[in-house]
């Protein structure tokens, strides 16, 4: 039975968005949503912080049943909470200062690269560019691969995570490539036969099934790939969550804002990424964010949703990805290609 003196709030980590036939709420935290109507965001963002029997009293007598029903979901749900106390609200949604130039990096190689990656993990650094993302598209070997984790060894970088064609040569010696790089986390296989995980020390083994040939495997909006943190929530609302301080080299060694687009900045054999990211159109992508994009815009699952802006229906820098099969207005997922 709720206490209607209290005053009703929306924990500090818990979200709505709102979208054109429903509205999602989500906490950030436990990473998990619900569906609400729209009526009931409506409510949320208008009465949070209101005493209960305040609230009651701006509804007819028959809505007040479904509005208290309404409120014990969202404290059941661990969405909200009851004070006795008026507690002052501070909005905290924060448009985060990131002292990085860059912040992730994706380098693509396939059998006719000709990278030199002493060169680029120099630059890397010279940048301080905390993840590095590698991309292999065809088989590779354990040498190799140790090969050019090495020219990383002495970077500031954090976070290295691989891509790569599995085969049961590699896997067999995959323990030797993680020790060689303390800062290789993570190991995701394609093309393999099962689809698993598991771990080897502070490093994570991923296998799945996907094969992946070149760039164009990217750019998928799907619920899997949703992202619930709060530092992603907040940056959705003021720039583009994929290609924000992003910079890639693609398998031929042009740099772009990612693999997959079409302009590039100059060949990593002739110009350096620093001279890349002084050109002004480098960043003209970093602020398109999802309230700019037709159709994501009336999405409620806009703020948690990956913007791919290499993949998009029409020319329109503005058009919705392509790679997603979801239509806020009937609420449901078609199969790709609808
Ligand atoms: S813009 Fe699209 S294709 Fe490029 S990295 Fe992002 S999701 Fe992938
Ligand atoms: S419509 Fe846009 S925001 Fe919604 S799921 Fe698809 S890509 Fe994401």
């Amino acid at each position: 039975m709720i206490q209607k003196e209290k005053y009703i709030y929306l924990y500090t980590h818990c979200r709505t968005t709102r979208g054109e036939s429903r509205s999602i709420i989500y906490d950030l935290e436990k990473e998990g949503y619900d569906f609400i109507p729209n009526s009931l965001h409506e409510i949320i963002n208008r009465f949070n912080g209101y005493p209960i029997d305040e609230i009651l009293m701006n509804f007819e007598t028959d809505e007040k049943k479904i509005i208290l029903g309404y409120f014990e979901f969202l404290i059941d749900k661990g969405f909200c909470f009851l004070s006795k106390n008026k507690i002052p609200i501070t909005n905290t949604t924060e448009k985060y200062e990131y002292a990085e130039e860059i912040l992730n990096c994706i380098i693509d190689v396939n059998k006719d690269s000709n990278h030199d990656f002493y060169k680029i993990s120099t630059e890397i650094n010279d940048i301080g560019i905390p993840y590095i993302q590698l991309r292999f598209f065809d088989k590779v070997t354990s040498d190799y691969l140790i090969g050019v984790l090495k020219k990383f060894h002495n970077t500031q970088c954090r976070h290295i995570e691989l891509i790569v064609p599995y085969t049961i040569s590699l896997d067999n010696k995959i323990e030797n490539v993680l020790e060689i790089n303390s800062r290789l986390q993570s190991v995701i296989y394609h093309s393999c036969k099962e689809e698993k995980v598991r771990r080897y020390g502070k490093g994570e083994i991923y296998y799945y099934k996907s094969v992946i040939t070149d760039e164009s495997h990217c750019g998928k909006n799907d619920p899997l790939f949703f992202t619930m943190n709060k530092r992603f929530h907040d940056l959705s609302i003021y720039a583009n969550t994929c290609l924000f301080k992003k910079i890639s080299i693609d398998k031929e060694g042009n740099i772009k804002n990612c693999p997959s687009l079409t302009s590039n900045f100059g060949n990593i054999s002739t110009v350096s990424l620093s001279r890349a990211l002084m050109k002004s159109e480098f960043k003209e992508l970093w602020y398109i964010n999802k309230e700019q994009v037709e159709i994501c815009k009336t999405c409620e699952f806009r703020n948690i949703c990956t913007d791919c802006r290499a993949y998009r229906e029409s020319e329109s820098l503005y058009s919705k990805p392509s790679k997603c099969n979801y239509n806020p207005i009937t609420m449901k997922w078609g199969k790709v290609g609808d």
